[in-house]
């Protein structure tokens, strides 16, 4: 008996032990548990909020790519197709005539052109959907300013454009010329897609660079995309187009095209479809 105290000392000795090693060991094990839980519960939510940043590298994988991408982006054409309407067709809505890119044949006339029934300086003719185009624009800027506009100038044929760039070579001589008005075979105004815009009743500045100080030209500058028009010669854009600013000179592109521009902020159709400048004529 006396021999088994001391050995029963002894093992409830070791039994203390055990029991203080085991109880740490669960007590080690549910830490390292209830850390894991954790560490697990932070990165599931955690990683959901950087997803958005791998995706614009495009590298990350399709499930997290989709649901970003509709947000950031509230242009509703993200993938505009340039390539949609013909650039050198005269009968495009989107022909690009230049210096450099005359009308092909040069004495091309649309088969739909109609008069324009607006009030008018010169007697204005255009094509079908840019006649409409010009009505319901006009009518909305008197809706929304009291204001008026009448035509000064729309389509203008292969050979009202020989007396037209003949009288400015008269008043100007050939360099002049070039810089106001085109030449025959060249003028977005044969297109049938082009028109110079003047206030109702003219109040100067008719054809004329100060013609943008008006509410009509600022107005246009602003709203004729709606209508799917452009103001084709911005006047930063000289270089580029090879005329002065015109202010007063839409071109009907359509709504689809004249609203990406807006969009984007693209003021030259030689700029949004990568188009060489066109400063002058060829040599
Ligand atoms: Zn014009």
């Amino acid at each position: 008996m006396s021999d088994l105290r001391p050995r029963n000392r002894t093992s409830r000795l070791v039994r203390r032990r055990r029991t203080i090693v085991v109880t740490s060991i669960v007590a080690v094990a549910v830490l390292v548990a209830v850390v894991a839980a954790v560490a697990i519960a932070v990165a599931a939510p955690g990683k959901k909020a950087p997803m958005p940043v791998p995706s614009a590298s495009g590298s990350a994988t399709t499930t997290p790519t989709a649901t970003p991408t509709p947000s950031p982006t509230p242009t509703p054409t993200p993938t505009f197709n340039k390539s949609a309407q013909s650039l050198d067709d005269p009968n495009s809505y989107w022909v690009v005539v230049n210096k450099l890119r005359p009308l092909a044949p040069s004495d091309f006339a649309a088969a739909d052109l109609v008069e324009v029934p607006v009030p008018y300086v010169n007697q204005p003719f255009l094509r079908q959907v840019a006649s409409d185009a010009v009505v319901a624009m006009f009518a909305a800027f008197h809706a929304e300013t009291g204001l008026s506009m009448q035509s000064q100038s729309a389509y203008r044929s292969y050979s009202t454009q020989v007396r037209v760039y003949q009288g400015w070579v008269d008043s100007l001589g050939q360099a002049g010329a070039d810089l106001t008005s085109a030449r025959p075979g060249y003028s977005e105004h044969q297109t049938g897609l082009a028109i110079d815009i003047n206030a109702l009743p003219d109040q100067g500045c008719a054809l004329e660079v100060c013609w943008g100080n008006t509410p009509h030209a600022q107005w246009l500058h602003a709203q004729a995309w709606r209508f799917g028009f452009i103001v084709r010669y911005p006047g930063d854009k000289t270089p580029i187009t090879g005329y002065e600013s015109e202010p007063y000179h839409l071109r009907y592109v359509g709504v689809q095209l004249a609203t990406e521009l807006h969009n984007t902020g693209v003021t030259t159709l030689e700029e949004f479809f990568g188009l060489p400048a066109a400063p002058d004529y060829a040599k």
